[in-house]
């Protein structure tokens, strides 16, 4: 047991989120007032807000938010790098100020009512307390079955993932500063934490609708996140055409002496347009589609070597030292 009461801060990402911004604040502060009084965390605890370069009116909400609430601190990044960095960002920046650390996501769509089981549980030693969702019936079908389809295909490919779980997550000091020397851009921290090899606890609940506004998870953003899982820790797509290379080759070498024994041995050789064209698609498509596995993970290097910033701070808040809500 410690022997005093934990700094947390919850940590928040926010892209072109003003229909529901101002609302949530209100709420984790209140949440964050609870606790202090419940005297389970210390009263520096903070909300830290990171704007991921949205062009609505999010940032002056943040703003307003910050004279309103003084627990709460905020990051604006320079451009929109998605959730995973912008959460990043946000861990990063808190690392140092406090003992542990919520991340959720504005809409509050996760229960803010296992903030006192996760704080039980990192007390007692865990490094990582996942929150999993009971059920995805507020998530659309297609969400639903798109995502039971992608941790089949993790296991699949021995990627360690926690089951029904997205980013709300507490992490320990320790945690928090082994993330802030991690470099990868290619960022999937879900999958990152769940392979640390930490003490970890699990928190189920049930996920709610979105408080207000509309999903900023487009198609385009889940299925990049959804690649980023896969290959940034796995290379069971590149082993893959290894074998179906190998498969291709052996069949090539079957066609080829059916097609010499045919000339040597037969008098009527009349080489049908489908023999003849169909191996060169097949072959030509498997190749195309390796070549762009290959690319793939080649374009990750070539993006990781760069050493580019994964995002850029454009201006901060932070928190006033004095009651959390006013
Ligand atoms: N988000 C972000 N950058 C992006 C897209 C989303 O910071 O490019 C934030 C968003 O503001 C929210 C969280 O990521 O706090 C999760 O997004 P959302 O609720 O839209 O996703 P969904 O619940 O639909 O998967
Ligand atoms: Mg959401």
């Amino acid at each position: 047991m410690r022997n005093h009461k934990p700094i947390l801060s919850l940590v928040s990402p926010c892209y072109n989120e003003q229909e529901v911004l101002l609302q949530s604040v209100h709420i984790l502060a209140a949440r964050l007032t609870q606790l202090i009084d419940k005297q389970i965390i210390h009263n520096d605890s903070f909300i830290c807000l990171v704007d991921d370069g949205s062009n609505d009116d999010t940032w002056q909400l943040i703003e307003n938010c910050s004279q309103k609430y003084h627990c709460v601190s905020a990051l604006k990044l320079m451009h929109n790098v998605g959730h995973q960095n912008a959460l990043m960002a946000g861990l990063n920046f808190v690392a140092d100020k406090c003992d542990c650390s919520i991340s959720l996501d504005i809409d509050l769509q996760d229960d803010l009512s296992t903030f006192e089981t996760m704080l039980e549980l990192y007390e007692q030693g865990n490094h990582l307390v996942f929150g999993v969702k009971k059920n995805r019936q507020k998530d659309s079908i297609l969400k639903r079955m798109s995502a039971r389809l992608y941790y089949r295909l993790l296991q699949l490919m021995q990627i360690k993932s926690v089951y029904n779980h997205a980013d709300f997550r507490l992490y320990s000091k320790k945690i928090l500063q082994l993330l802030q020397d991690i470099p990868e851009r290619n960022l999937y921290l879900r999958g990152l934490c769940a392979n640390l090899n930490c003490k970890v606890g699990y928190v189920e609940y049930d996920i709610k609708e979105r408080q207000a506004g509309t999903s900023k998870y487009t198609l385009g953003k889940m299925l990049s996140l959804a690649w980023d899982g896969i290959s940034s820790f796995s290379i069971v797509p590149l082993r893959a055409f290894t074998f179906i290379g190998f498969f291709v080759f052996l069949i090539s070498v079957g066609l080829s002496i059916y097609v010499l024994a045919s000339v040597l041995f037969s008098d009527s050789v009349v080489p049908g347009w489908a023999s003849t064209v169909l191996p060169i698609y097949f072959l030509g498509g498997i190749q195309l589609l390796g070549l762009g596995i290959l690319g793939e993970y080649i374009a990750k290097v070539y993006l990781e070597v760069k050493k580019r910033p994964r995002y850029i701070i454009e201006e901060k808040i932070t928190t006033q030292k004095a009651p959390v809500a006013k």
